[in-house]
């Protein structure tokens, strides 16, 4: 299947042509690599950054391929998107997720910030499916986990322009008490007013913010536009979440312009569901 924006793949080039084979292959072998459970998720720790301490994780998908190796999500979710497979392997994803956010509850109950919640991913394909509520409903009763321990992520450019119709399950879901978080916030054509009118509660800032939080001292710009970001989310009630926190002088910078939670290799590299818990764990006992 080739997309409808081009003919790249018929270029006369053999590296081209050498990575249109591989996204064939890919693009048939993603069915059966869901059915033999080839799929994994690694998580990423979220850290609040007032504490330093572990609230939850988000929930990162990899194909184990038989002859590749390990392929992150940027080779093959553009793929499942393409042929509908994001649905079934979302689902996935969110049910493998949630059960994993049960079993850290289970784990360490007492932890004095609560439960750890999971934040999940989802593609705007799964958002135009009709099952999208009905099977969020199913999987937390199934589990037992409680609704405002999820977190889902949507990107910003999926809700620009969004109509009501797509607006719709989102709503629903926020009004049960799932979270609903605006990723890679400020890479799009974002109209900070239609803020108002999407049921979002968290607000992911790109990574490309903590980037220019780099350099010491940062563009004096970028610190505006962060601060002024912080500050309309905060005062339309939203959380904010930083992304790709790689340094402890980004983290501190960022903690510093109010931004709430951060995530990034300055953490913890995405990784096993034991790593998190290890995490967690010592962070509660100090
Ligand atoms: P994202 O949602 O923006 O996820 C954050 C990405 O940044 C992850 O890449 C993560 O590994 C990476 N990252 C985390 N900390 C750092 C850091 O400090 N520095 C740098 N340079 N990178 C960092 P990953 O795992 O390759 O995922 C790429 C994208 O794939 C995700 O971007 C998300 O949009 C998508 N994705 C992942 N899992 C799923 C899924 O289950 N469903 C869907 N629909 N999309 C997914
Ligand atoms: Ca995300
Ligand atoms: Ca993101
Ligand atoms: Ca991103």
């Amino acid at each position: 299947a080739k997309s409808a924006g081009g003919n790249r793949f018929e270029l006369a080039d053999p590296e081209a042509d050498a990575r249109a084979i591989t996204r064939h292959g890919l693009t048939t072998a993603l069915p059966t690599a869901l059915e033999r459970g080839e799929f994994f998720i690694e998580y990423q720790p979220l850290v609040h950054l007032g504490d330093g301490s572990v609230r939850g994780a988000e929930a990162l998908v990899r194909w184990l391929h038989p002859q590749h190796g390990v392929l992150g999500p940027d080779r093959f979710i553009p793929l499942a998107e393409h042929t509908g497979l994001i649905v079934p392997l979302g689902r996935w994803v969110l049910e493998q997720s949630v059960r994993q956010a049960r079993e850290w509850r289970e784990l360490h109950g007492g932890v004095e910030a609560g439960p750890l919640r999971i934040n999940v991913n989802l593609s705007p394909c799964q958002l135009t499916h009709p099952g999208l509520v009905q099977d969020t409903v199913d999987i937390l009763e199934r589990t037992g986990v409680a609704p405002d321990a999820l977190c889902l992520e949507v990107t910003e450019s999926a809700l620009i322009g969004a109509d009501d119709d797509l607006l719709k399950p989102l709503r629903r879901l926020a009004e049960m008490g799932v979270d609903i978080a605006l990723d890679d916030f400020g890479t799009g054509y974002s109209n900070l007013a239609n803020l108002r009118r999407l049921p979002v509660s968290i607000l992911k800032l790109d990574r490309s913010f903590t980037q220019s939080m780099q350099q010491f001292p940062a563009d004096p710009v970028d610190l505006k536009i962060v601060e002024g970001i912080v500050s309309l989310a905060h005062s339309l009630d939203l959380g904010v979440t930083v992304e790709g926190v790689e340094t402890g002088a980004q983290a501190e910078q960022l903690r510093i312009l109010g931004c709430d939670t951060a995530q990034g290799w300055y953490y913890a590299r995405p990784g096993p569901p034991e790593r998190l818990h290890e995490l967690a764990l010592v962070d509660a006992t100090g």
